[in-house]
C-alpha cells in the first residue's frame, strides 16, 4: 500500500476538534467527572424504551417519508398548538431531521448564500459559525457578557444592512443558561419586519425553563414566524441526545425550500424511533414535568456547591450554569478549565471558545443534567478550590 496521501485543504479555517471533545478527552484521561459536556448521566424513560423496541420488532425499519412520519408530525403539530398557541401544519410546516444540528446545518445552507451576513448572538453553541462559513456567509457576532448576556436591540439594529440575510437566536441559552423575555423578542420582531432576514431560532431547550418563566418561543410571535424557522431536539426533551433526533417547523414557503436541500442531505431520518416518540409525546405528562425536574436538578447543584469558591450565574433555563471563578485564579478561562480537569478532577467548559472574540471574563460553564450523587462527588472535589 502506498504511504501517498492526497492533499487535503479544510473548508474551515478553524479546522480541529470542537472544544467538547476536547474536554472529554482530558476528562476520561484525568478520571474527572465530566460536568462539561451536556449529556444526562441518567436514563430515559422506560416507557419510551419499550416503545422503541416495541416498533423495532413490529418491523418499522424502512425508509420513513421526508418530512417524518405523519404520525409524528401529526403529535408534534398537536403539540405546538397546545404549548404555544400557533396552529402548524403537520405535512407542510415540519421536517424531522437527525438532530438540531443537521436542521441548523440544512437552514442555513437552504438559505444562506455567498457573502450574506448572518448575526449570532455569543458566547454561542459552537455549530453556527462553521456551519455558515460552509454556506459562504460571513458571520456578524455580538457579544453577550458576563454576568448579564443581555442584548442590547438598538445595537443589533446597527448591525443589519442590505446584506444581512439571516439572524440566529437561542432561547433558552446555551452555555449561559439565560432566557429572552417578550421584550426581547418584540424588538427583534420589529427589526426584522419589512426585510428579507430569515430567524433561525434555535429552541433546543424549550422545556427547560425555571422559576416560572415562560419559553418565548418563535411560535408565539405570528408576524415574526412568518419569516422564521425554530428548531428542537429530542435529544434534550427525551433525555436521550445519542439519539440524534430532531426537527425544523416554519412557515409552509420556507419549510418547502428547506426540504429541497434535506432531501439531498439526509433524505429521512430512522423510523421506528419516530414511530416510538409519536406515541410517547402524545401524552402531555411526558413532557411537562421538565421544567420541574430540571428546576430541581439546578436547585440541588447551588445546594451541593453552596461553600464552593465560585460564583454562578444563576441559570433560568438550560442544564447549564455558568461560574466565574475570578476569586480562586487569575487564570485565563481554557487554562482553568484544563486545571479544574486535571488537577482537581471536575471536568468544564471554559466560555471563551463560543466568542469569535472572547471578552476575557473569567466564566466556566458547569452541567447539571446529572445524578445528585455525581454531583455531590464533583462538589467535594471542587472544595479543594478553597485551598
Ligand atoms: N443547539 C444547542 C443550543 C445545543 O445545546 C445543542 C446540543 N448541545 C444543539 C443545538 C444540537 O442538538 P442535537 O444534539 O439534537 O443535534
Amino acid at each position: 500500500m502506498s504511504n501517498n496521501n492526497v492533499s487535503v485543504q479544510s473548508k474551515l479555517a478553524s479546522g480541529g476538534a470542537t472544544i467538547f471533545s476536547v474536554m472529554s478527552k482530558l476528562a476520561s484521561e484525568h478520571k474527572a467527572i465530566n460536568l462539561g459536556q451536556g449529556f444526562p448521566d441518567f436514563e430515559c424513560d422506560e416507557k419510551l424504551k419499550e416503545l422503541v423496541a416495541k416498533h423495532l420488532n413490529e418491523g418499522k425499519n424502512q425508509y420513513a417519508p421526508l418530512a417524518g412520519l405523519p404520525k409524528l408530525n401529526e403529535t408534534l403539530s398537536k403539540k405546538m398548538e397546545r404549548v404555544y398557541g400557533m396552529p402548524i401544519d403537520p405535512q407542510t410546516q415540519i421536517c424531522v431531521t437527525a438532530g438540531a444540528t443537521q436542521a441548523l446545518y440544512t437552514a442555513i445552507m437552504a438559505f444562506v448564500n455567498k457573502g450574506d451576513e448572518v448575526i449570532i448572538f455569543e458566547p454561542a453553541y459552537d455549530c453556527y459559525t462553521p456551519q455558515i462559513q460552509l454556506a459562504g456567509g460571513v458571520v456578524k457576532p455580538y457579544n453577550m457578557t458576563y454576568p448579564d448576556y443581555s442584548i442590547d436591540w438598538d445595537e443589533v439594529k446597527e448591525m443589519v444592512n442590505d446584506r444581512t440575510r439571516m439572524i440566529v437566536i437561542n432561547t433558552p441559552h446555551n452555555p449561559s443558561g439565560t432566557v429572552l423575555n417578550k421584550q426581547d423578542m418584540e424588538a427583534l420582531e420589529e427589526i426584522v419586519s419589512d426585510t428579507n432576514i430569515i430567524v433561525l431560532s434555535d429552541e433546543v431547550y424549550e422545556h427547560l425553563i425555571f422559576d416560572g418563566e415562560e419559553h418565548q418561543s418563535i411560535m408565539r410571535f405570528p408576524k415574526l414566524f412568518n419569516q422564521s424557522l425554530a428548531v428542537f431536539s429530542f435529544g434534550k426533551t427525551l433525555h436521550t441526545t445519542g439519539w440524534k433526533m430532531g426537527y425544523i417547523v416554519g412557515p409552509e414557503y420556507l419549510i418547502k425550500e428547506f426540504k429541497t436541500i434535506h432531501q439531498w442531505n439526509v433524505f429521512c431520518t430512522n423510523s421506528f424511533v419516530q414511530f416510538a416518540i409519536a406515541d410517547y409525546l402524545a401524552e402531555p405528562k411526558n413532557y411537562e414535568y421538565l421544567p420541574s425536574f430540571f428546576q430541581e436538578k439546578r436547585d440541588k447543584m447551588n445546594e451541593l456547591l453552596k461553600d464552593v469558591p465560585l460564583t454562578p450565574k444563576v441559570a433560568k433555563g438550560t442544564y447549564f450554569q455558568a461560574y466565574n471563578y475570578s476569586d480562586v485564579s487569575d487564570m485565563d478561562d481554557l487554562a482553568f478549565a484544563k486545571y479544574l480537569t486535571s488537577e482537581i478532577g471536575v471536568a468544564a467548559i471554559p466560555m471563551s471558545p463560543f466568542y469569535t472574540n472572547p471578552p476575557g471574563d473569567k466564566v466556566i460553564r458547569l452541567c447539571f443534567a446529572k445524578n445528585e450523587a455525581t454531583i455531590q462527588a464533583a462538589g467535594e472535589r471542587l472544595m479543594r478550590l478553597k485551598g
